[in-house]
């Protein structure tokens, strides 16, 4: 049987997964979700412990590609995907921090986006039919798509980044690929990308080219997302105990993964939602009214600077709820259930940068500032839990370190005095030759552009 997605919103037919891949957005605004979240009885899920990751990711994945993907070559797709390590680091007893920053680009992103490529040009070879991925990005997103792309065929890739407000290391993440990926420094903000990839997506004038945006709300960017928790926990339960897993979250694709492998299954007695100063989520839950955050605030950990997550609606979903991409509640989650799952605490850059120095002075763990807001919630959390009884083991407990320290060099050497260690995807980057184009702010000249690359 073939799994059914529908729209949050609730006004858009079912679709398939390809259609909702292709897709992303549903037509009327809304964020696809399976109709049925399949289960995985638990002891399958214990027998994971001795699966490669790809393996995991296969046994997860499948349950969504049934009639769709035959296993064989889903099972090419996860090993293709997944060649690089996934630590799991023990900081103190049983205090775990998951590193998912081993990927191409160090971040976590690469986990879905990799994936999410490779089943679009599955489906789109089904077809016989070509894609052009257009994105513009502030940073971090556009560079693991981009890697997740590259090379893919069937597939071009553009990708627009405000030529000002870069790093270099950022930067040269795109822009040393070539290929099928373009790469455009726009004399403007990051708005203002994505004000220009907006009008070329509704430009009749365009309408030869099939335009999809691949941004975090494509479902291709969830689902294998929720394989990471399902993995952390075989491996590290030890008589199926329940685990509090701690996320540090922006747009809540992240965790939307995690609620959906708990719902899969995944022994979870709570899930902790760290944001940084962008508070309007712990507000929601504790108050019930949902505020976003306009402009969101400016903080350290800066791919969480998110005043309104583009994946609420997602989460709203799961306990019932709708949320439209407004963030108006048309119809309200249940709060109790949502609070007895969820534990959400919001963490300012001066508690952000405290838990990167307590974990190194106390653990010798280094923390970049995405985990160390996952690793202080996690603190937070643990300590406004009633003392346990003498005899009674300590809970497990799993923080998300969402991209490695070496993106953030001059923090932490500010902060520890020491320079993190480049991981081999980063080292090399300085000396590879870089292509791009610059424009201008203006869309006309932006239309030529697709218009000379897309003949
Ligand atoms: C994107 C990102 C996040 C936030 O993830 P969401 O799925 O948007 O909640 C956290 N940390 C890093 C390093 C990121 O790049």
């Amino acid at each position: 049987m073939v799994a059914t997605l529908y729209s949050t919103n609730l006004r858009s037919p079912d679709v398939d997964l390809k259609g909702a891949l292709l897709q992303g957005q549903a037509p009327d605004k809304g964020l696809y979700m399976p109709r049925e979240i399949p289960q995985i009885p638990l002891d399958e899920i214990a027998e994971f412990r001795d699966k490669a990751y790809a393996e995991i990711a296969f046994a997860v994945l499948k349950r969504y590609t049934q009639g769709l993907i035959p296993d064989d070559d889903l099972m090419r797709l996860c090993t293709e995907c997944y060649n690089y390590d996934v630590p799991l680091e023990k900081v103190s007893d049983r205090n775990y921090l998951m590193r998912l920053d081993q990927g191409p680009t160090a971040s976590f992103k690469d986990f879905a986006a990799r994936m999410m490529a490779r089943m679009m040009r599955y489906f789109l070879a089904q077809e016989g039919g070509e894609l052009a991925i257009l994105t513009a990005t502030s940073g971090d997103t556009g560079s693991a798509v981009a890697h997740a792309f590259h090379n893919v065929d069937r597939i071009s890739m553009v990708v627009l980044f405000p030529i000002k407000e870069v790093s270099d290391r950022q930067r040269k993440q795109m822009t040393t690929l070539g290929g099928n990926v373009t790469v455009i420094g726009i004399d403007g903000q990051f708005d203002d990308c994505q004000a220009l990839v907006k009008r070329a997506f509704a430009d009749p004038e365009l309408k030869h080219i099939r335009f999809s945006s691949a941004n975090s709300i494509n479902i291709g960017r969830l689902l294998p997302q929720a394989v990471y928790y399902l993995y952390a926990w075989a491996r590290l339960q030890e008589n199926g105990e329940s685990a509090i897993i701690s996320v540090p979250s922006g747009n809540f694709g992240d965790i939307c993964g995690g609620l959906i492998a708990h719902r899969m299954g995944l022994p979870v007695s709570r899930f902790v939602i760290a944001t940084n100063a962008n508070d309007e989520f712990p507000k929601f839950v504790a108050t019930g009214r949902y505020e976003k955050i306009v402009p969101s605030r400016v903080c350290i950990s800066n791919a969480m600077n998110v005043g309104h997550p583009s994946n609420l609606p997602r989460l709203v979903a799961l306990y019932g709820g709708v949320m439209d991409e407004q963030g108006k509640v048309e119809k309200e989650p249940d709060f109790a259930a949502m609070r007895g799952d969820i534990y959400s605490v919001s963490i300012n850059d001066e508690g952000t940068r405290k838990a990167i120095k307590d974990a190194w002075s106390g653990y010798k763990t280094m923390l970049e500032p995405h985990g160390a807001v996952g690793w202080a919630g996690l603190q937070r959390y643990l300590s406004s839990l009633e003392p346990r009884n003498p005899g009674t083991p300590e809970p497990l407990a799993i923080s998300v370190e969402t991209a490695h320290p070496a993106k953030f060099p001059e923090e932490i050497q500010r902060l520890l005095g020491v320079a993190p260690p480049l991981p081999p995807s980063l080292a090399g980057l300085d000396v590879k030759p870089e292509h791009y184009d610059k424009g201008p702010n203006d869309y006309s000249w932006f239309k030529e552009f697709l218009k000379r690359v897309f003949k």
